[in-house]
């Protein structure tokens, strides 16, 4: 849907200025950015003073809303306190060393010690330099390459986006690079074969791992990195046994489970993190986003302890650990984690989201007989209606005339913000939602689909 009406001045010193993340940078003049001006609650307003509700939490991460005073009151003390320092060289600061406490205690395997970094990307790719790192130590160093599936989101810097399983993060960028695997998506609806059954198709995926791990050399392959749910990758629910199909087989060739928990930590899948929601158990974990409720950038990796043993031995012999980014454990963002996971104890948001799953799915079944929906799925509070070209078949919409994104803009106008992940729309609102507001969402959402047909 082209925009008919010149850029106004805010609009067009963005296009003047600015190069935009996961954009089409073609259509950009001819669309118009949507300028956000300040947020409260649920609600956006641009800088026009049009009213928005937010139904992806910003990028799956914004999950206490906007404004929250206790999050900015936190901020502002501890930008009081000390605004700025640093773990090199075995230093320490308090609410670094109190965030990674409060984490060791929710995690949901044993943990020993957390990693920070600044963003998703940076944890996934802390991950993976840990992995070589741990293998080294352990005397292995074949035992390098890394399992990770069709459809996962990791992230954009080289090593995460050769872990993304999605078109755009490889074509025009020379990636994957070397040593990254990709393994089936567990998506029954998109890849489940005619007439195959999900516990068939769960086995058609466990036996396919298990070839591509004979078949690579299970001592050349050192992890395998999974979202428990799809995030970007459009929302993607695996089957109940998938989890408990594949985990076998990787722990029977000593390769350790990374769960990329950045979207589906901290109470967004009805529990406090997506593995306990899926059934998986990770041997370690990579968090961000809902971990400061984006308040700040802020990641983590989470390590066991004999994983830690590895390294102590390893930077013995080394000299040092030789790994740390500047903002890694800085202490606004740590301070927000720690106030973020107060408030989500305080506000019981694990059993608040529990709560409004049922509405969430109740709204999302009403869509599914639509002739543009093909599936609708969701894990606690987020899903996806996906769009498609022929019901019956499920045939998808051709990429280049996908019809997402132009409901994507259908939705701006009619004030509500959701997100095209490939074919399907994200739904991924602040936990904090009412019930009231989720129904205007979806309101909402229903009035740009019918627009959309
Ligand atoms: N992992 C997952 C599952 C994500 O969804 C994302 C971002 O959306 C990332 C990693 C990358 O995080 P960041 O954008 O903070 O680098």
């Amino acid at each position: 849907m082209a925009n008919s009406r010149p850029l106004t001045n805010v609009q067009q010193r963005d296009v003047n200025a600015i190069l935009h993340p996961y954009t089409p940078l073609h259509k950009l003049q001819e669309n118009g950015p949507l300028v956000m001006g300040h947020g409260k609650g649920v609600y956006l307003y641009d800088t026009q003073g049009k009213e928005y509700i937010e139904g992806m939490s910003g990028l799956w991460c914004a999950g206490l809303g906007f404004g929250d005073e206790e999050m900015i009151e936190a901020a502002t003390e501890q930008m009081r306190t000390l605004p700025y320092y640093h773990l090199f060289g075995g230093k320490g600061m308090e609410p670094a060393i109190e965030l990674a406490e409060k984490l060791k205690e929710i995690a949901p395997v044993p943990i020993s010690k957390v990693f920070y970094t600044s963003s998703g990307s940076e944890a996934n790719d802390t991950q993976v330099k840990l992995a070589w790192y741990y293998n080294n130590a352990l005397g292995r160093p074949k035992k390098k390459k890394i399992i990770s599936r069709v459809k996962a989101y990791h992230g954009v810097t080289i090593m995460a986006a050769s872990l993304t399983g999605l078109p755009y993060n490889h074509m025009g960028w020379d990636l994957p690079v070397e040593g990254i695997l990709h393994t089936d998506c567990p998506h029954y609806y998109r890849f489940g074969q005619e007439g195959e059954s999900e516990a068939e198709f769960v086995a058609r995926l466990a036996t396919s791992l298990r070839d591509m791990i004979e078949r690579e050399g299970p001592e050349t392959i050192a992890a395998f990195i999974a979202e428990p749910v799809m995030g970007a990758g459009g929302v993607l629910v695996p089957p109940a046994s998938y989890f408990s199909a594949i985990e076998p087989i990787l722990r029977e060739h000593d390769i350790m489970i990374i769960a990329d928990e950045v979207i589906n930590g901290f109470g967004r899948t009805g529990n406090w993190w997506g593995s306990q929601s899926v059934g998986m158990t990770p041997t370690t974990i990579s968090a961000a986003k809902q971990l400061t409720a984006a308040y700040s950038p802020l990641g983590a990796v989470l390590v066991p302890e004999d994983i830690y043993q590895a390294y102590v031995d390893h930077s013995a012999q080394i000299g040092t650990f030789g790994h740390g980014f500047t903002y890694g454990g800085h202490p606004v963002g740590c301070a927000l984690g720690v106030k973020a996971i107060e408030i989500y104890q305080r506000r019981n948001i694990v059993d608040y989201v529990r709560g409004l799953t049922p509405l969430f799915e109740a709204r999302l079944a009403k869509v599914k007989d639509h002739p543009l929906v093909g599936e609708v799925r969701n894990c606690g509070l987020m899903g996806a209606v996906e769009l498609v070209a022929d019901k019956a078949t499920k045939r998808p919409f051709n990429p280049a005339h996908a019809v997402g994104p132009a409901l994507a803009r259908f939705l701006e106008g009619h004030g509500a913000v959701l997100r095209a992940v490939g074919d399907s729309i994200a739904f991924c609102p602040p936990m904090i939602i009412t019930e009231d507001e989720l129904n205007e969402l979806f309101n909402r959402f229903e009035l740009a689909l019918a627009d959309t047909e």
